[in-house]
C-alpha cells in the first residue's frame, strides 16, 4: 500500500471523460463501458444511493487509480459492488448471517463488511483484511457489472471531503478530465450512502447507517452493536471501525452549525440570524424568511425527500457567499439517524442547544 496516506487528487484534466447521456444508455454503450472497467479504466456509474466511481476490483492499480481520481486517502477502503449476492462467496468467507441479510435486503443500499479472500488486493481494502461487499439493485449499475464480468470497486464519485453526488453534473464538477467514463443515470433514489454493516465472529456491528435502518437489522437479528462513531465524535487517538468515519466530510466551507430544540425555537433562532447567515430550512418554512439566503432541505415530515436533498443542499451552500450556516438537526433514529450522522459530520459536531 502507499506510505503516504492522503492522495493528491489530480488537479489538471489529463483525460477526455467520456459523457454518456441517459439517451445513449445501451447494450451497446454499457458494454464498452464494461470494455474500460476490464482494462483498468474509471467509469463512473449511478446506483441507488449515490454516484460510484468505479474500477476492476481485482486490479490492483486499476483501485490505486481511484485513491488519485478523488484524492482519497490511501487507508479508507473501497466497496466491492457484485451482479448477485452469490458472488460474494468468491471475494469474502460469507456466513449465515451474510445469507440472512442478503436474502431480506439485496439487492438494496447494505453494505456488508466480512473477511477477505486473496483476490481482492489490499490496495481495494486499504490494507484491511477484511472487504464490504454490496449488490446494488439500480438497474444500469447492475448491467454494468455485468457487462464488466468482474466486481466493480467503487467509492462515492466525489472529491474527498465534498458531499457525496447524487447527480451526474455533481460528479461532471468534481471529476471531469479524471475518468474514462460518465453515466447519467438521472438523480440518485435514495441519495445517502449505502448503510454499512461488520459481521465478524456472528457479531453484527452497524457502521455507517443509510435506508436500511437499524429497526429492519434488529428484525433479522437478536443483537445488533452500533459503532461509537454512528453518532458520537471519536477522540483524537480513537480508531474507528470504519476508516471512512475518521475523515472530514460533506464539510462546506462556511461553519454549519446544528440547532437542536423544538422547530418553533428553530424558527425563532433563525430569523434572528444575519443577513450572511444561510439558512438551510424544511420546504414548508420557506416563506418565513425573506430578508435571508435559504435553501431547502426537502419536506419537513418526510425523512426520505430530506435524504434525497441532503446533499445537493449542501453542495448548493458553498456556492453561496455566506459565512455561516445554520440548520436543524436531525433525529437519531429511523432514517433520520442516517441524516443525522451525514449532518453530524458536515457540522463537524457543532451543536447549538435552544433551550
Ligand atoms: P464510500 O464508498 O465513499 O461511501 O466509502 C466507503 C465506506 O466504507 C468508508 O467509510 C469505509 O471506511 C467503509 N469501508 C469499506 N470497506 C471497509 C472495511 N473493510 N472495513 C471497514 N470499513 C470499510
Ligand atoms: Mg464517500
Amino acid at each position: 500500500m502507499h506510505s503516504s496516506p492522503l492522495t493528491p487528487p489530480r488537479n489538471s484534466k489529463v483525460m477526455k471523460t467520456k459523457f454518456l447521456t441517459q439517451n445513449e444508455i445501451n447494450g451497446t454503450t454499457l458494454a464498452q463501458a464494461g470494455k474500460i472497467l476490464q482494462g483498468g479504466g474509471l467509469v463512473v456509474f449511478p446506483t441507488e444511493t449515490v454516484y460510484g466511481l468505479g474500477a476492476n476490483a481485482l486490479d490492483a492499480s486499476a483501485a490505486e487509480k481511484i485513491y488519485a481520481a478523488k484524492g482519497r486517502p490511501s487507508d479508507n477502503p473501497l466497496i466491492v459492488h457484485i451482479a448477485s449476492p452469490a458472488d460474494a462467496n468468491k471475494y469474502a468467507f460469507v456466513g449465515e448471517e451474510f445469507k440472512k441479510i442478503a436474502e431480506a435486503f439485496m439487492p438494496g443500499p447494505i453494505t456488508v463488511i466480512m473477511p477477505k479472500r486473496d483476490c481482492i488486493p489490499s490496495a481495494v481494502t486499504g490494507g484491511l483484511d477484511s472487504v464490504g461487499i454490496r449488490c446494488p439493485e439500480n438497474a444500469i449499475a447492475r448491467s454494468l457489472i455485468a457487462a464488466a464480468g468482474v466486481p466493480i470497486a467503487a467509492p462515492s464519485a466525489n472529491i474527498s471531503g465534498k458531499p457525496s453526488p447524487t447527480s451526474a453534473l455533481h460528479v461532471k464538477g468534481d471529476l471531469d478530465g479524471k475518468v474514462d467514463m460518465i453515466i447519467d443515470g438521472g438523480d440518485c433514489t435514495f441519495g445517502l450512502e449505502s448503510t454499512i454493516v461488520k459481521i465478524e465472529n456472528g457479531t453484527v456491528t452497524l457502521l455507517r447507517p443509510g435506508a436500511i435502518t437499524l429497526d429492519m437489522l434488529r428484525e433479522l437479528f437478536d443483537e445488533v452493536l452500533v459503532a461509537e462513531a454512528v453518532t458520537n465524535k471519536l477522540k483524537d487517538d480513537e480508531r474507528p471501525l470504519s476508516p471512512g468515519m475518521k475523515y472530514r466530510h460533506y464539510a462546506p466551507t462556511a461553519p454549519l452549525y446544528l440547532l437542536s430544540g423544538t422547530n418553533a425555537r428553530r424558527i425563532e433562532y433563525c430569523m434572528a440570524a444575519d443577513s450572511d447567515t444561510l439558512l438551510l430550512v424544511y420546504d414548508e418554512e420557506a416563506g418565513l424568511f425573506p430578508n435571508h439566503k435559504i435553501i431547502t432541505l426537502g419536506s419537513l415530515n418526510d425523512e426520505v425527500s430530506q435524504a434525497k436533498r441532503l446533499f445537493a443542499a449542501l453542495r448548493e451552500a458553498d456556492s453561496t457567499d455566506c459565512k455561516k450556516i445554520l440548520a436543524p438537526m436531525p433525529l437519531q433514529r429511523g432514517i433520520a439517524l442516517a441524516l443525522y450522522n451525514r449532518m453530524i459530520r458536515a457540522a463537524a459536531h457543532n451543536i447549538i442547544e435552544l433551550s
